[in-house]
């Protein structure tokens, strides 16, 4: 069995065809899906559909795409002690997207690290083009954080730096594009045990299906991927990766 680790099946791109989606992925291994929340709405609609879904789950968090007055962190409180809410999140910093709110996307991180320890609860972190920014700002919490950096688009040192602070790193459909040495290195070097496979639908579907809306189905090719960087078997880094996700959210 395979867990999709972040999905955005709340989208409205998912809208028509959500059950023959979560049939496709159930014929292809993947067992459990995490509904990945990014604002207000967005929480509210994954927890209603992991309520309504025994193999979906739900986390709650204010995207750093997504950070104003419009959207409060502390709307999440509400939902952190339901049972199928396992994470907060989707929370951290984006300076590709934006730069020019970089201390407002700080204080609003800030807030979801705090709750983070307060309700003992893994964060799910989006980082782009500010790693060492996000590992900053977690690097005194050290010992009382965990979650994962999910699609993990940095360096085999700073996946490192990643899992020395007691984090995961999220693989997605990246890794089965040609050109991506950086992140095959990373495969290549990391444990299998830091690992967590992913496929951030409906964006980034992997090789065959590059370029289309990715649906959770596709962690298999994400897993199959790993496997032959790995020169492992595939049931064997469905089953690894499973149990990280597994330890780490408490399912
Ligand atoms: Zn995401």
């Amino acid at each position: 069995m395979i867990i999709d680790t972040h999905t955005h099946v709340n989208m409205e791109e998912f809208d028509c065809d959500l059950e023959d989606i979560l049939g496709r992925a159930q014929k292809k291994d993947v067992s459990t899906i995490f509904v990945i929340g990014m604002h207000g709405p967005s929480n509210r609609k994954a927890v209603d559909l992991a309520e309504r879904y025994d193999m979906l789950y739900a986390t709650v968090g204010i995207h750093p795409g997504y950070v104003d007055e419009e959207h409060d962190v502390d709307t999440i409180i509400p939902y952190l002690k339901h049972p199928k809410v396992i994470a907060i999140g989707e929370c951290g910093l984006d300076f590709y997207w934006k730069d020019d709110n970089k201390e407002l996307q700080k204080n609003v991180f800030q807030r979801h690290i705090e709750l983070a320890i307060a309700y003992d609860m893994p964060l799910v972190i989006h980082t782009r083009s500010s790693f060492q920014e996000a590992y900053d700002m977690l690097l005194p919490y050290k010992g009382k954080v965990k979650g994962v950096f999910h699609c993990f688009s940095s360096d085999v040192v700073d996946a490192k730096k990643a899992i020395d602070l007691g984090f995961m790193v999220g693989i997605d459909g990246p890794i089965t594009f040609k050109n991506n040495t950086e992140l095959k290195e990373i495969v290549e070097k990391i444990d299998l045990s830091h690992l967590l496979v992913e496929t951030d639908s409906p964006y980034l579907a992997p090789v065959p299906y590059r370029g289309k809306r990715n649906e959770p189905s596709n962690t298999y090719y994400v897993v199959e991927k790993i496997a032959e960087i790995k020169k492992m078997d595939h049931h064997d880094v469905a089953r690894i990766t499973s149990e990280n996700a597994k330890r780490l959210f408490q399912l």
